[in-house]
């Protein structure tokens, strides 16, 4: 029979005979067949050091020997080489059950009777070759495969630790080693910071622009605070440093300064130069918490509302922060508790006196927080988007309301009533038709209600903003610019929008009859809105002198306390009825 197995000709053979004949004879077989490796060896004390230079693929045992029985090679192989002990067949003369149960027992592979059968060897010695060089690929393959899982795990778990762009030790690094420091309880003071700008680099210059800018700015860290800090970074624009330095508040802010100083010089990239700012909220672990995670909060907490300042944890931040919270809660539901309603500031016609109109502004009285100002709560109203549902409310209420005074000729029949309008409500893509459908279900003369608009809020999205103007102004919805002269867009840019009515900010009338500056800037506005086909509202008077100067400019309405503050209903209409009686 002819044997496929492969003869692995190069396999280092191990005979242990001590007759010298049999191993002579075995060698001579084996060169016969093509094995190049092969060694015999009489006395078996010799296997040991033999093997402890080299381990044999495969060794051919003789079982009665002096000294050293096979059964006793066996027994050490098995201790000292357990699994990588090479294979062993093994030769023998008898062939008692016994001996060849021991064997096995030992971990012999296999057995050969003498005297041999030439072909019979052979076939033997290449069957155990074979399992043994398959059994050795595999185990290689198997330790390769572990060492490359065990590399991958490491990079991982270091990936896990590290921001993908600037390899610095990422949140949880960052709360890791926070974590350590407090079970050592060693001082250790955070340095929360937020870039500003980031965002903006991004959009303009690009990604690959504000990934370099991280780069840059981690070297410029590393290198001014690397040797008392742990730089690590948050997010994209949030970053971490934490420092073992004494917790006296002036070293925090001298290192604070230290921090916004390195940050704010311009970086050069590619040519482009961009500048970024910061804020920083500072916390440390002398200051009562709960876990580094919560040390953590405390500085994101203290971060200020400026850039290039820094803020060191107070526990009066987060009451104020607590209070804006129940505030919130408080709005969310105070339209369906029906705790708004609306007051109204008459507008006065310079020249006569006349009550011609009145705007009305929202109020908010809370069962157990009290009266809270508009100014406090609508921005809050607009960054929840609560403005939306507040707003349609206001438009609702004033429309009835002119109707019901229009009905009753409580006002004149052109008396017109100004609602404000934030800029999430215009920029609804539906505001202008919506509010044109109610106005046709009301029994409103065209131009009745007016519609005012921060010239701030129009300025922060124009487009959308024009689009809605004009659908107004086509259907005469009177739109007036409110705080006008404190959102800096040029008169000559306004006049591209379709507005009627420019409302002078109280900020430059409070002034007139003091500084000649804001004087000039009153007279220009005046001069320009007539031009334009506009009218313009002096907001905040408070003074006769300052109404007389106003009239003298050809102002066309004024309001504000001199006249009379925002009223609620019934008072109004006393006021307008007085005002008539006075002018009869
Ligand atoms: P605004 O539209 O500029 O309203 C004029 C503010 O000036 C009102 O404050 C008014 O009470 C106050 N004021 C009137 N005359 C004088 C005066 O002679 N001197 C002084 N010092 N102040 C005067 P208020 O009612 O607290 O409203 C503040 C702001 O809240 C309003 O500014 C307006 O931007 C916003 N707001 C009020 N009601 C609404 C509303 O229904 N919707 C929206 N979106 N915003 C509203
Ligand atoms: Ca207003
Ligand atoms: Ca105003």
């Amino acid at each position: 029979m002819q044997s496929t197995a492969p003869l692995h000709t190069d396999a280092n053979i191990l005979v242990v005979d001590d007759s010298p004949v049999n191993v002579k004879l075995l060698l001579a077989l084996l060169e016969h067949y093509g094995y190049r490796n092969c060694q015999g060896i009489n006395d078996p004390r010799w296997v040991e050091p033999m093997l402890e230079e080299q381990l044999p693929d495969l060794i051919l045992l003789d079982i009665n020997m002096p000294h050293l029985s096979g059964h006793d090679i066996l027994a050490w192989l098995k201790t000292r080489w357990g699994e990588q002990a090479p294979p062993v067949i093994v030769l023998t003369a008898q062939t008692s059950r016994d001996t060849r149960m021991q064997a096995l027992d030992l971990g012999a592979r296999d057995f050969l009777t003498k005297p041999f059968d030439q072909q019979e060897v052979m076939q033997r010695i290449r069957n155990a070759l074979q399992v043994h060089f398959l059994l050795k690929e595999r185990n290689d393959r198997a330790i390769l495969l572990q060492n490359l899982v065990e590399e991958r795990t490491a990079a991982i778990a270091r990936l896990s630790l590290e921001d993908p762009v600037t390899a610095l030790p990422n949140r949880r690094a960052l709360l890791a080693q926070l974590e350590g420091r407090l079970r050592e309880k060693a001082p250790a003071a955070l340095y929360f910071i937020a870039l500003e700008g980031v965002d903006d680099i991004a959009r303009l210059h690009g990604y690959a622009t504000s990934e370099a800018l991280s780069l840059h700015l981690r070297d410029r860290l590393l290198e001014h605070f690397a040797s008392q800090a742990t730089v690590g970074v948050w997010n994209t624009n949030k970053w971490l440093m934490i420092t073992q330095q004494p917790l006296a508040r002036g070293e925090l802010s001298n290192q604070a300064r230290a921090i916004l100083h390195c940050i704010a010089q311009p970086f050069s990239i590619d040519q482009v130069q961009v500048r970024l700012d910061a804020r920083i909220g500072i916390s440390h672990t002398a200051m009562p918490h709960q876990s580094a995670d919560h040390l953590l909060r405390l500085a994101a907490l203290a971060l200020p509302d400026t850039a290039a300042e820094w803020r060191l944890y107070q526990s009066s931040i987060e009451d104020t922060l607590q209070k804006r919270i129940r505030l919130h809660e408080a709005l969310r539901v105070a339209l369906d508790n029906q705790e708004f309603f609306l007051v109204y500031q008459p507008k006065i016609e310079l020249p006569s006196g006349r009550v011609v109109g009145a705007e009305a502004l929202l109020r908010w009285v809370h069962p157990t927080l009290g009266f809270v100002s508009p100014a406090d709560f609508i921005p809050m109203a607009e960054d929840s988007g609560e403005i939306l549902r507040i707003g349609e409310w206001v438009i609702e209420h004033a429309i009835r309301q002119l109707e019901e005074w229009l009905i009753a000729r409580q006002v004149s029949p052109d008396f017109r009533l100004a609602v404000n309008v934030s800029v999430q409500q215009l920029t609804r893509p539906d505001f202008a038709r919506n509010l044109l459908n109610r106005l046709l279900r009301s029994r409103l003369p065209a131009g009745a209600l007016e519609v005012e608009v921060t010239e701030s809020g129009l300025m922060e999205n124009v487009e959308l903003a024009r689009e809605q103007l004009r659908l107004l102004a086509r259907h005469s919805v009177p739109v007036a610019i409110d705080d006008f002269g404190t959102g800096h867009s040029s008169l000559a840019y306004l006049k591209t929008l379709p507005v009627s009515v420019l409302k002078i900010d109280r900020a430059f009338v409070s002034n007139m009859d003091t500084e000649p500056q804001d004087r000039r800037l009153a007279e220009t506005v005046i001069d320009m809105a007539r031009n334009f086909g506009c009218i313009t509202v002096a907001e905040g008077v408070e003074k006769p002198e300052q109404a007389e100067m106003l009239r003298g400019m050809g102002c066309e309405l004024a309001q504000g306390y001199w006249y009379s503050p925002p009223l609620k209903v019934e008072q109004f209409i006393e006021f307008c009825a007085a005002r008539q009686l006075e002018m009869a």
